[in-house]
């Protein structure tokens, strides 16, 4: 019977794979199926790309709309989701599932078939990958201790060393899990979350000496689960993926928004900071939200404009569907902070201005830049077409349904994702055609463009900036 792993390497950048850094996926790539044009979603945060890895729904179907949200029921204040606890308050709260699609992980349980995570990201992002994990029996272990995992999870935790407490080290101490421990009788879909290159890119920045060592070691690890998997006895029915949630900038401004509110038609709003930002309010009227928008096109740290659909939207804004986040728990208006194609001082594109506790200099995401959006997302086994590059555009959203397919299981079609023939031997290619997309609006000088790329019913997001 059919399996699959999805390994991911949090905040990898397309460019990173380099023979210097990552010799082992780029022989992995060579020896299946590569796809040259994979994207994130918007926002560009880990916990958003959990969310449509786990549905294979947009943000504005899943809801999971930002790493910081505004609290449904009262949008007075926000939520951290990276915090496992505040999501299950949430659910209480709310008395309604956190995700509003069905994950892979019900599907498959649907199904009679098996589900299992490990991750070193945040409680919250391994929570978000599968909200019901002891519900439904699964196994979901989170470096974080016990309290993290589901019952399963801790059984597994339980017989391992203790998580060492540097990030890169964790990274490589769960893929050593997985080997010992999943790999010899793997569960029908798996995944592992790595949570490097992310973590050093954030803190010691993008290309930092640091980040090449965590990026090389997780690589190394990843390349002796690679050796056993092809030397055991699951080399022919497990297929492995490997994909990155979302790339990275380089922070260069640290830009705190709350100061240049005071006095603006924006003064009052909950704000959600980052290098992609929210203003939501618990009653504004279309007017207020329309005001709000309108000043930020005229502030020279803004980039691009979001804001709640249904509304007049002055000019120079585009409506929240134009990202497909519009959901009824996006904040009413999102917009990014000032960003540049330009290189970094280590010469990797893509800069911009933030507002949070990461170091200047260091990386960041959740905006638009292609830098954050363009993703890793490659396929190899036996069921995968070796030596292919595949230029059809591709997303976080295509794995889930590509998974089902690979084990005979129905449930993609009604994902916003589609299974990516391209990769599979035995199915056929689309026959659709990429179509790009140009949108624009401008108010005044200020000028923002959108690029996505159509592809049948499916709507991928390639760029979007200032200028
Ligand atoms: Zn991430």
């Amino acid at each position: 019977m059919s399996k699959f792993l999805l390994v991911v390497f949090d905040g990898l950048r397309p460019d990173m794979v380099r023979p210097d850094t990552t010799p082992n996926l780029i022989a992995f790539a060579a020896s299946g199926t590569n796809f040259m044009r994979a994207r994130s979603v918007f926002p560009s945060e880990t916990r958003v790309c959990s969310a449509s890895v786990a549905t294979g729904c947009l943000p504005r179907r899943h809801g999971l709309v930002a790493n910081r949200i505004p609290h449904p029921l009262d949008a007075a204040r926000s939520v951290d989701t990276g915090h496992m606890t505040l999501l299950k308050q949430i659910e209480q709260d709310t008395g309604a599932p956190l995700l509003d699609a069905p994950t892979i992980a019900r599907l498959l349980h649907s199904a009679g078939r098996d589900f299992a995570i490990l991750s070193s990201g945040t409680t919250g992002q391994t929570y978000v990958l599968n909200p019901e994990a002891d519900a439904l029996g699964q196994l979901s272990l989170s470096v974080h201790g016990p309290e993290f995992c589901s019952t399963k999870g801790r059984g597994l935790l339980a017989k391992l060393p203790p998580p060492p407490r540097a990030p890169a080290e964790r990274a490589v101490w769960l893929v050593e899990a997985y080997r010992a421990h999943i790999l010899p009788a793997p569960p029908d879909v798996s995944i592992l979350w790595l949570c490097e290159p992310d973590t050093s890119g954030h803190y010691q920045g993008l290309g930092s000496p640091d980040q090449l060592d965590a990026l090389r070691a997780a690589d190394a690890a990843f390349a002796r689960l690679v050796a056993d998997w092809r030397a055991g006895p699951h080399a022919e029915d497990l297929t492995i993926a490997v994909a990155s949630d979302h790339g990275h900038a380089t922070i260069t401004g640290l830009h705190p928004i709350a100061p240049h509110l005071i006095g603006s038609p924006a003064e009052g709003a909950t704000v959600m900071a980052g290098s992609s930002c929210g203003l939501a309010w618990p009653d504004a009227s279309a007017e207020t939200i329309a005001a709000a928008a309108d000043w930020l096109t005229t502030q020279d740290w803004v980039g691009s404009v979001f804001a709640a659909d249904g509304i007049d939207l002055p000019p120079g804004v585009l409506p929240n569907s134009a990202v497909l986040a519009n959901h009824r728990r996006a904040a009413q208006v999102v917009f990014t902070l000032r960003t540049s194609n330009g290189p970094s001082a280590r010469g990797l594109g893509g800069t911009t201005l933030y507002d949070g506790n990461l170091p200047l200099g260091g990386g960041t995401h959740g905006g638009l830049l292609a830098a954050e959006l363009h993703t890793v997302l490659m396929f190899a086994g036996a069921r995968i077409r070796p030596g292919a590059l595949a230029d059809a555009p591709a997303g976080l959203c295509d794995i889930a349904p590509t998974a089902l397919a690979l084990l005979g299981l129905s449930g993609a079609a009604a994902m916003d994702g589609r299974v990516l023939a391209e990769a599979l031997f035995d199915a056929a290619p689309s026959d659709a055609h990429p179509a790009a997309e140009s949108w624009e609006a401008a108010h005044g000088d200020y000028r923002q463009r959108l690029a996505r790329t159509r592809f049948g019913r499916h709507i991928y997001l390639d760029e979007g900036y200032r200028g």
